[in-house]
């Protein structure tokens, strides 16, 4: 699998893309990982500190590796602490507001040496045949920033893998909740600016609340899941604290007849509801049995007019009022409108429809190998497949939380190493290594959720609803274990990789 050829790879593409220029010796491994978030990042971490060095260590003339991350964000983001990160961040711990949950991924990858490059773009296509990703570049023309291979001055680029990891994640409905990877992002710097961008626009429109001129001060959050839960929790938490009440409702829609349905015993929604009365009382009204159909954002009666430069594009946005259309065939228009309703994968993006399932995920075996094609008259599937991985939010039947990307991310590196060591070592029918005892880190692990059952949704700083493996905590639990801190304390590990030992 090891490529012969030199790095960089040739251009296909008709329109010329830029080569990456990946300074590689013969016989080097190259492995690509899509995607630097918790499941790229974490993975990255995992081969770099464990897998290479022990593959490195069966050979007496080792083979040299390279990893190489393609990813439109400069900056980890740690999503699980947006909700307070959005509405709240002067009560992240530490005092630093979002710079806490925005790390610059230079923090993470500078200890790895000429071991990783990383490459500021977005996959948007994979050639299985030749090996390569087809991508596009973000800040086309721009600086680089040290730690990234500089952008070319046309817009697309190849990268050849022998190893391809995908942990491209979901793409939420919302830019609030996720790093966007299309076109949008390629006008920024980095895709975390766009998520900040949103943020900034959702809290002048909270301070702009009961402001003269403005007709609708209400405020709806579409989606019942933890993301929406959390939010409301957040948004009636600040507005109590801030007085701004009177004339004020948040209404949260769960979209089903309950809030909280996933991942979770049927009694959690409903304790969540019942917290919201107690501790915010007419402020929030849950409303079941309704979705949002559509949207569409208007400027209030005797607000700004059309006016130009981008301070003042901000301005008119965050004035902006939106008119909601629902499901049961009514509308109201809002002062703020919060769409916490999910998301779907993104592979949709880069690899054909038939290695994926129907929400653009892709589909693994159980140690999170891709199947490839699903079609039976592909015989060709398995070889296709080989060499390719994926891990986090983006797998098939994943739960879409951290706690099981972080159980995933073990496993699909075992993967890796046994797959590589089997091309060093030869075919290994027995699974024994041949005869050579292979180090734990070449070792086949398998997927196991330890946690499962575990949900922690805090409603506020002052607590919140959760289970532990299936068994409900008490609000004050929730307060200790999540509510105060919304867990930043895993940023650090996550981060400067010492979580992955
Ligand atoms: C608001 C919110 C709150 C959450 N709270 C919790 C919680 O409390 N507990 C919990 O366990 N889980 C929580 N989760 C879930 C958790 O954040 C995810 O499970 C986790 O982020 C999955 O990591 P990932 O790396 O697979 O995907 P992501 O974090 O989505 O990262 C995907 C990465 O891929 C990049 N990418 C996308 N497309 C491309 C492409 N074409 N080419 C290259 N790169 C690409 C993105 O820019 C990003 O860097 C929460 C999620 C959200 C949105």
């Amino acid at each position: 699998m090891a490529s012969t050829t030199p790095q960089p790879t040739q251009p296909t593409s008709t329109a010329a893309p830029t080569a990456v220029p990946v300074p590689a010796p013969t016989n080097t491994t190259n492995i690509v990982i899509l995607g630097g978030n918790h499941a790229g990042l974490g993975t990255l971490h995992t081969l770099a500190r464990h897998t290479i060095p022990a593959l490195q260590r069966l050979s007496s003339s080792p083979s040299t590796y390279k990893i190489t991350l393609l990813t439109p964000n400069t900056h980890f983001f740690f999503k699980p602490a947006s909700p307070r990160a959005l509405i709240q961040p002067d009560l992240l711990p530490g005092g630093e507001g979002e710079d806490k949950i925005f790390r610059p991924l230079s923090e993470a990858i500078k200890q790895y040496g000429d071991l990783v490059t990383v490459i500021r773009g977005f996959a948007v296509g994979v050639d299985m045949d030749k090996k390569e990703v087809k991508f596009k570049h973000v800040d086309v023309g721009g600086s680089g920033d040290g730690l990234f291979v500089p952008p070319s001055s046309t817009d697309e680029g190849v990268v050849r893998y022998d190893v391809l990891i995908i942990a491209t994640g979901t793409k939420a409905r919302s830019a609030l909740w996720t790093l966007p990877s299309g076109p949008e992002v390629q006008t920024f710097k980095s895709a975390h600016e766009v998520v900040q961008k949103q943020w900034g626009e959702i809290r002048t429109k909270l301070k702009n609340l009961q402001s003269p001129g403005h007709q609708h001060h209400n405020i709806l959050i579409a989606g019942g899941g933890p993301v929406g839960v959390e939010t409301a929790g957040e948004v009636a938490a600040w507005l109590k604290a801030e007085g701004k009440t009177e004339g004020v409702t948040v209404t949260l829609l769960s979209g089903s007849d309950r809030l909280l349905g996933r991942n979770c015993g049927e009694g959690l929604g409903r304790k969540a509801e019942g917290y919201l009365k107690k501790n915010f009382g007419g402020l929030v009204r849950v409303r079941h049995g309704v979705k949002v159909v559509g949207t569409a954002d208007s400027s209030p009666a005797g607000g700004a007019g059309a006016a130009e430069g981008s301070a003042v594009q901000d301005e008119e946005a965050a004035q902006k009022e939106t008119t909601v259309t629902l499901s049961d065939g009514s509308t109201t228009t809002v002062a703020l409108y919060i769409d916490a309703t999910g998301g779907s994968g993104t592979a949709s993006a880069f690899l054909p429809s038939t290695w994926l399932d129907a929400t653009g995920r892709i589909n693994t075996d159980e140690f999170f190998r891709a199947r490839g094609p699903s079609s039976s008259d592909s015989p060709s599937s398995g070889a296709a497949a080989g060499g390719i991985y994926a891990v986090g939010d983006v797998v098939s039947g994943s739960d879409n939380t951290l706690i099981s990307t972080n159980f995933q991310v073990p496993v699909v590196c075992s993967s890796i190493g046994v797959d590589l060591a089997a091309q060093i070592l030869g075919p290994d029918k027995e699974g024994n290594g041949n005869g050579v005892k292979l180090p734990a880190a070449l070792k086949q692990k398998t997927y196991k959720n330890k946690l499962s059952g575990t949900l922690l949704v805090p409603i506020g700083p002052g607590g919140g609803v959760g289970q532990v493996m299936g068994w409900g905590v008490p609000s004050f639990l929730v307060k200790v274990m999540k509510a105060k801190g919304f867990l930043v304390e895993m940023v650090e590990p996550a981060v400067d990789g010492s979580q992955w030992k």
